[in-house]
């Protein structure tokens, strides 16, 4: 088949360089020129683990392009996902579209034959009724179909998750195109997928109302940690406990920093700002995110309470910044609101992450980034581990820190609280 992807981002990139590796030959469009010169040269610009070779594999073989130029790769392919960005608005809580809708006119401006249009990128209900209208202006109803396809994929886990889906939604009632579709998918359908034909507005909503979900479970369990700290009870057990119930699963079940990302803020709020506009309140989701939104502050607290509220001068040192692991992106993630409360109550910052230096932190002075765990945990009074990175999974602290009175706060509750102890070292958790 042959595809054009627009949006070369964690999810267009992803998505076409997996498709080209299932046999079809893709086009992946970006407008930022820099971006594409530099995959052509195989420089990838986002961290995601397998992404490389994959690319630099398929680029090898010819069946995946990179290019600038909308309207000729429109006109090379049959199938055109469109993944930009859908960020939160700047003055408001609903998603900005202006990146969909001027893709939308630009593919308007580039049909000459019938083509399937797919949003991959997530969108609210009706975008693609919208996106519909907005490509009618200039062409036949004829020449096209605006089909929805969310993507369910997770940053760090990205092609093993694109390869080996839970299912594949589709939103379109058009039969010519769920055909194509599901050929297009057929070889993930093989390994185990289930394949979902669905309206296009359900499609759309099944992707936020997913998220909202995941969201809910998470801020779940880190208020019930908030309850476990008081009570001489380890969230562990809890998780576990739960988790066990087939009826609840025990992923997303885990204690930890706010949820962060670029999915999870934008598209709760997203969802709630749509259902407003219907008049339905989704008061479970805009408690969700209210609860979230506070779980910084009250981490930060506890960690003024381990210095004894005495902060200024205090050397602390982040393991991990981004929002998750095995993943460069600092969208939304917890450490761009924690570095700078610490660094306002004096903390002088180190911190280390596998994604190398952050350009977020890179304009404050008492900020500094450290090559390796070592040369950043050496000498702190207080060590955060803020990303659950294998590489933070072994570390000798007693060995390494170099400063006897350290303390160690494991945001991830990576470590155990017994073998903590029995080396003397001072060590808090969530949620126990
Ligand atoms: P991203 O910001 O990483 O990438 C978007 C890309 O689109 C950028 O490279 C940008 O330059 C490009 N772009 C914007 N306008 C363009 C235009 N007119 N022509 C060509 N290129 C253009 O975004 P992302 O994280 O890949 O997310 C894309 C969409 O997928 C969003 O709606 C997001 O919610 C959704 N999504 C993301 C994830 C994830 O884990 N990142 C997972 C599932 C769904």
């Amino acid at each position: 088949m042959k595809i054009c992807m627009i949006g070369t981002g964690y999810v267009g990139l992803v998505s076409g360089v997996c498709f080209s590796d299932l046999g079809n030959d893709v086009i992946c469009v970006d407008r930022d020129l820099k971006k594409v010169e530099d995959l052509k040269r195989g420089i990838i610009p986002i961290y995601e683990p397998g992404l490389d070779e994959l690319v630099i594999k398929n680029y090898k073989n010819r069946r995946l392009k990179f290019s600038t130029d909308l309207k000729d790769s429109i006109s090379k392919s049959d199938v055109i996902f469109i993944c930009v960005g859908t960020p939160t608005k700047k003055n408001g809580n609903g998603a900005d579209l202006s990146q969909i809708y001027n893709v939308a006119k630009d593919i308007s401006e580039s049909i000459s034959k019938f083509k399937i249009i797919i949003t991959k990128s997530t969108v609210p209900v009706a975008t693609g009724d919208e996106i519909e209208k907005i490509i009618l202006k200039k062409v036949s109803k004829k020449l096209f179909t605006v089909v929805s396809n969310p993507e369910f994929l997770r940053e760090g886990e990205a092609i093993r998750d694109f390869n080996y889906p839970d299912r594949v939604v589709i939103g379109t009632m058009d039969l010519k195109s769920n055909k194509i579709l599901k050929n297009l998918y057929s070889p993930l359908i093989s390994k185990g997928a289930k394949y979902l034909n669905t309206s296009r507005r359900a499609a759309e909503l099944i992707k936020y109302a997913s998220n909202a979900f995941l969201a809910t479970k998470i801020t779940f369990i880190n208020e019930i940690a908030n309850l476990c700290e008081k009570i001489d009870v380890n969230v562990e057990d809890i998780s576990i406990g739960m988790g066990l119930d087939k009826r609840i699963g025990g992923r997303f079940l885990r204690a930890g920093p706010a949820y962060g990302g670029s999915c999870f803020p934008k598209d709760t709020k997203a969802i709630t700002t749509t259902a407003d506009k219907y008049k339905i309140n989704l008061s479970v989701i805009k408690s969700v995110i209210k609860s979230n939104e506070s779980r910084t502050s009250i981490l930060l607290k506890r960690v003024f309470d381990l210095l004894n509220g005495k902060v200024k001068g205090k050397k602390i040192c982040f393991l991990g910044v981004t929002f998750k692991a095995n993943t460069d992106d600092m969208r939304d993630s917890s450490s761009l609101s924690m570095i700078p409360t610490l660094v306002k109550k004096g903390a002088k910052i180190n911190y280390y992450d596998p994604t190398g230096k952050k350009d977020e932190f890179s304009k404050i002075k008492t900020v500094k980034f450290s090559e390796d765990i070592k040369s950043a945990i050496q000498g702190a009074d207080l060590i955060i581990i803020h990303t659950e990175w294998n590489d933070f999974k072994s570390i000798n602290f007693k060995k390494e820190v170099k400063n006897k009175n350290f303390i160690l706060f494991d945001m991830r509750n990576i470590y155990s609280p017994a073998k903590m102890k029995e080396q003397k070292i001072k060590y808090f958790g969530l949620g126990f």
